[in-house]
């Protein structure tokens, strides 16, 4: 009998609902043709619109929801416009992160054929890389309580040995995956600034212990200052990156510009018992309302959703959707015949899904 799973879902503000509605409709045709599982979709508000009616952005019954669903997708949250009294954004996606504990932010960094990269892959390598970013401390441990006074500001970075010990055995645990799935040698990079903090001393410390747990996994360091520089000289040479917050937060958007853009980039942010799957980009004021948005990332996102309740669950049809929605990316950014303004073409949303539905059947078939 098929397996029903709750998603929660958050359509947000700005872009949000226009990439979030059409990716649950290529989600609801792949789930009618399988007779493993099947999705319900629930509606949770949030958000800056919500907080400007309501005074709420992040309703209790919403967050209550959401833990008890079997995954969370979110589409983009905030606008600029919308502001809490201190003037600070209002950003419930991050405040989801520290509610559920989802320490383990995952971007993968891909550039499939076709993409619109700004790297000159001239000798064809491929780019296929992982970024996990410690989501819920490091640099973003005092968020919004941060000590300010006339003359001095302060922030405190925090690392546990709880949250580290986790986030690297995901990090471990996801070589493991990708080498099977052909995706990477079995590698894991500790990326941190050891030489300089004693916090990254012990980062990198408690990253050495974990890593004898895995002995058929390789491992090494590397500070983030020359990562960002081999980001653009040599990113097919990585196979797991694993970092604190900030710098994840800095190199996901650098990882994100080598794909092509915000419109292209996945992710999904994952704790122990709830995982939450959402697009790199924020609410994209500048473009709301005209059907210009690119909705690859929500759709890559919600494939990663799908492996994710695959794996977890053990059912190898979520994995194989997830597979196809892959696929059909795929071969849509390889024939380029679908291009929406951020990669330089003409068309929109909606054409952009159709194609991927179009080519989504003929994986299928
Ligand atoms: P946030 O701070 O909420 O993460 P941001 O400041 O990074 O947001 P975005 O809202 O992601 O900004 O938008 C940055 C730029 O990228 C804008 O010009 C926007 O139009 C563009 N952009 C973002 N997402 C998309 C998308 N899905 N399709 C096309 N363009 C996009």
């Amino acid at each position: 009998m098929a397996r029903t799973f709750e998603i929660a879902v958050f359509q947000g503000d700005g872009i949000g609902p226009e990439v979030i509605a059409p990716t649950l409709s290529l989600l609801d045709e792949l789930a009618e043709g399988s007779r493993a599982y099947s999705l319900r979709f629930i509606d949770l508000p949030a958000g800056a619109g919500h907080y400007a009616t309501t005074g709420e952005a992040l309703p209790a019954a919403s967050i209550a929801a959401a833990r008890d669903a079997d995954a969370i997708l979110l589409a983009a949250m905030g606008l600029p416009t919308v502001r809490y009294p201190d003037g600070t954004e209002i950003t419930p996606q991050i405040d989801l992160r520290m509610e559920f504990g989802l320490y383990a932010g995952l971007r993968p960094v891909q550039i499939r054929p076709g993409q619109p990269t700004p790297l000159r892959l001239d000798g064809g390598q491929p780019v296929d890389f992982a970024l996990v970013r410690e989501s819920t401390e490091g640099l973003f441990f005092t968020l919004g309580k941060g000590e300010v006074g006339a003359d001095e500001a302060r922030e405190t970075l925090r690392i546990t040995r709880r949250t580290s010990e986790k986030l690297f055995r995901f990090a471990f645990e996801l070589a493991r995956k990708r080498r099977e799935e052909g995706k990477g040698r079995g590698h894991v990079t500790c990326v941190d600034k050891a030489n300089v903090f004693r916090a990254f001393a012990f980062f990198r410390g408690i990253f050495d212990e974990i890593a004898r747990e895995y002995p058929d996994v390789t491992h090494d360091h590397a500070y983030v200052d020359a990562i960002s520089l081999w980001m653009v000289e040599r990113p097919w040479s990585f196979d797991v990156l694993v970092t604190e917050n900030m710098f994840g937060d800095i190199l996901s958007d650098l990882g994100a510009g080598l794909m092509g853009g915000l419109g292209l980039a996945p992710s999904a942010d994952i704790g122990d018992a709830n995982a939450l799957f959402q697009p790199c980009h924020g609410t994209a004021p500048d473009i709301v309302g005209r059907g210009l948005a690119n909705p690859i990332a929500m759709v890559l996102s919600a494939g990663m959703m799908l492996d994710w309740l695959g794996t977890r669950h053990g059912i190898s049809e979520l994995r194989e959707d997830a597979a196809r929605i892959d696929g059909a990316v795929g071969s849509v950014l390889g024939e380029g015949n679908v291009r929406t303004r951020d990669m330089g073409g003409t068309h929109g949303t909606e054409d952009m899904i159709t194609a991927i539905r179009t080519a989504m059947q003929r994986v299928s078939a």
